[in-house]
């Protein structure tokens, strides 16, 4: 049976840092928003740059995903508005570096944020057609708690040497996830991030990884484009930036294809 209604959860992970998470829950999550979706971000990363990077200070995050996975507070409390319509961002704040030893002794301690989303859409109410879970670049309790909750993994690739190095990494991650917490766990898809086409390393490295992966690989390339790293500090998605700029239309061109593959999944599924 299809579940039109039903949250789809991704975990936008990858173990190698500075590779464009961050940037992609953001940016992602608000071209989903733009074309309809109701979206909600996860902000998992203790830095809280998704937090920052969508404009929510840190003195008002007064309920963040700590409160959520430590103390056992709801989705629907802890989640804020945006500035972009239809997107909601639960914040993250330094206080998370605890949440291990916090746990330590818990139950169900990797379950956490997937009992706190599962009471969210209980009895079919779910506010959101799309989770982005922004991961931490470690392979911490915080990570397993978002690749427990997800459905799938959206694994952001900057086109640089290293990039198959981090991503066997990954695989491995989600191969154990499998066998533990979450054997329906799924990848979602790979982009291939900071592409820059005078650059002949980036096009080898987006050659090798389609090779290897197919098409997990989505079409739309993110180019590197400084009114992507500019954003942020000005606490707005680039679409909200500048709409016009080369990232902006990349963004929402991978928004459409994530939602054709969502839709076709689905029937494929039914
Ligand atoms: P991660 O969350 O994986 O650590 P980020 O999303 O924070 O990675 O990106 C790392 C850095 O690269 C940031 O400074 C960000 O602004 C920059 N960046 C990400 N994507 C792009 C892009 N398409 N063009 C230019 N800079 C980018
Ligand atoms: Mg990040």
């Amino acid at each position: 049976m299809s579940e039109p209604n039903k949250t789809r959860v991704l975990a936008v992970s990858n173990q190698k840092g500075g590779v464009g998470k961050t940037t992609t829950a953001i940016n992602l999550g608000t071209a989903l928003a733009a074309i309809g979706e109701r979206v909600l971000i996860v902000d998992m990363d203790p830095q809280g740059n998704a937090s920052t990077g969508l404009g929510v200070p840190r003195e008002t995050r007064r309920i963040t995903i700590y409160d959520v996975v430590v103390d056992g507070r709801s989705v629907d409390e802890a989640a804020v508005p945006t500035t972009v319509p239809g997107l909601d961002i639960i914040p993250a704040d330094a206080d998370m570096s605890g949440v291990e030893i916090e746990l330590s002794q818990a139950d169900r301690r990797s379950f956490r944020l997937r009992d706190a989303l599962a009471a969210q859409g209980a009895g079919g109410h779910t506010r959101y057609d799309y989770v982005l879970i922004d991961c931490p670049p470690s392979l911490n309790l915080l990570t397993l708690n978002a690749m427990a909750a997800a459905d799938a993994v959206l694994v952001p690739l900057q086109c640089e040497f290293f990039a198959l190095e981090g991503l066997t990494q990954l695989m491995k991650t989600v191969d154990m996830v499998r066998q533990s917490l979450n054997p329906a766990l799924e990848i979602q898809g790979l982009v291939l991030t900071m592409y820059d086409r005078r650059n002949a390393l980036s096009g080898q490295v987006a050659a090798d990884v389609r090779a290897h992966f197919g098409d997990k690989v989505y079409d739309s390339v993110i180019p590197r484009n400084v009114r992507v790293s500019e954003a942020p500090s000005f606490g707005k998605p680039v679409l909200i930036y500048d709409l016009k700029c080369s990232g902006s239309q990349a963004y929402l061109k991978l928004a459409r294809e994530v939602v054709a593959r969502e839709r076709q999944r689905r029937l494929i599924a039914a």
